[in-house]
């Protein structure tokens, strides 16, 4: 760890310096990257600083103790960037993590399918080599901000002779072609986040493969460890997970916008990490802190919520020793689903009858139920509680794998999935 006292002097000497609510948010995106604040674990050549995650926290604290707007957040730096950067050649770095850093390019990840999910090495959406691009055909779907995206991680078999694992490779795809449509689909909570998406013939230079052809599982791997590591998606970024940034308009005006949308919103409040306050305003105004039942219910999920602090900080220990998370990152995905569910059967046992109204009759306008809405996708996305057991099950404590025939047998001779010719 470096002297933390002479990393905070100079955090706050370039805030002084840099630092105003009034300088247009891709201004000052542009300025956290060339400084290497904003993800200050990244290597420097990459808009980081090469720091221990022990003095990423220094940092973020100076961040925010000056009140400063964090850096850009969602799939492109949760997921495209940290694959990049383990996977990609230092041409592809160059090319997409400017990009990334300044939010001037958002990205989503093209990884489900309607018959591939939990198990995602059974896809079938085909990349077919013709020349010196990528063809591409298939569908994706449940594919989050899609619909904002410039650019996408997918994932494509490129070999169905080989078996399910072997004959997938990965690309990074431009979304804004002929061949590539997006279809919003709407939630139980009215929103749309989640699309479907499909290929048809699209395009992808061959220099878009990340990794080596047919190494997509391996590759696949390294994206959703990071995804499963919850505690590196509510990192505190900037701007909304889903969405395109307003580059051009002050911080200041983003962040009324999203006090605004974060009344409303469930996907934001969980995203953002303010649910446990909210509960706590909750409970002083219906009075539940002095309800014995639901005060220990408050202290248990704050335990809860501690542990899980705890778990990510050792994931990020290991990331800052160099290594990727491992399969212990399903532990904090789990503790997080679980956290989810305590916190929304919490707030609605607080609210009492008002609980069951929606909208601006229901109390904080009803963030809370939009909230509940959004909890169940909490034990689905990135790896369903069940999966994430079985992870835990067979990578973490060696129990024997479940029996899979379709492991070992071409991808073309199995039965299961879709889109099979
Ligand atoms: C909020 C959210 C955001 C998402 N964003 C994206 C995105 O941006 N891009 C993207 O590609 N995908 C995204 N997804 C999709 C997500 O990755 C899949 O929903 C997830 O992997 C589960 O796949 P499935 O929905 O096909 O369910 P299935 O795989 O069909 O599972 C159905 C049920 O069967 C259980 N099950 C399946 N296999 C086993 C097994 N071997 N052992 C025990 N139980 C099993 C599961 O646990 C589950 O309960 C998102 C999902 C959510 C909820």
């Amino acid at each position: 760890m470096a002297d933390a006292s002479a990393l905070r002097d100079e955090v706050r000497a370039w805030l002084a310096d840099n630092w105003s609510d009034q300088l247009p948010l891709g201004d000052w995106w542009q300025r956290l990257a060339d400084a290497g604040w904003g993800f200050p674990t990244w290597p420097r050549q990459w808009f980081g600083r090469g720091l221990s995650s022990d003095d990423a926290k220094v940092v973020r604290a100076e961040l925010r103790a000056a009140g400063a707007y964090g850096p850009p957040s969602g799939v492109s730096t949760f997921l495209a960037a940290p694959t990049i950067l383990a996977c990609g050649t230092d041409d592809q770095k160059a090319r997409f993590m400017p990009g990334i850093v300044t939010g001037r390019e958002v990205w989503c990840q093209l990884f489900s399918e309607p018959g591939a999910g939990s198990d995602l090495a059974g896809l079938a959406t085909r990349a077919e080599r013709d020349g010196d691009e990528w063809v591409v055909s298939g569908q994706k779907v449940w594919n989050t901000g899609a619909q904002f995206a410039d650019w996408a991680i997918l994932v494509a078999r490129t070999d169905p002779d080989q078996p399910k694992h072997k004959g997938l490779s990965y690309f990074l795809i431009d979304m804004r072609q002929p061949g590539v449509e997006v279809r919003p689909l709407k939630e139980m909570s009215g929103d749309e986040t989640f699309n479907e998406v499909f290929l048809s013939e699209a395009r992808i230079p061959v220099e878009n493969l990340l990794g080596s052809l047919g190494e997509g599982w391996r590759v696949t791997m390294t994206t959703l460890m990071n995804e499963r590591d919850s505690e590196n998606a509510a990192m505190g970024g900037g701007g909304s997970f889903v969405g395109r940034p307003r580059l051009d308009a002050t911080i200041a005006e983003v962040v009324a916008e999203e006090k605004s949308r974060v009344a409303d919103d469930g996907m934001a409040l969980a995203m953002g990490g303010g649910v446990f306050r909210h509960l706590m305003e909750q409970a002083q105004t219906f009075g539940a802190t002095k309800d014995p039942v639901l005060r220990q219910a408050l202290m248990r999920v704050h335990i809860l919520r501690e542990l899980h602090r705890y778990n990510g900080l050792r994931t990020k220990a290991t990331l800052a020793a160099g290594g990727q998370p491992g399969p212990e990152s399903s532990t904090g995905k789990l503790m997080g689903s679980e956290i989810a569910r305590q916190m929304r059967d919490l707030a609605w046992q607080i609210q009492g009858p008002y609980g069951q109204l929606m909208g601006d009759d229901a109390p904080l306008r009803g963030v809370m139920q939009k909230y509940g809405l959004f909890t169940p996708s909490a034990s689905i996305a990135g790896g369903t509680d069940e999966i994430n057991k079985n992870i835990i099950g067979e990578r973490v404590l060696g129990l024997p794998k479940e029996p899979d025939v379709s492991r070992e047998l071409p991808w073309r001779e199995l039965k299961v999935g879709t889109q099979r010719t």
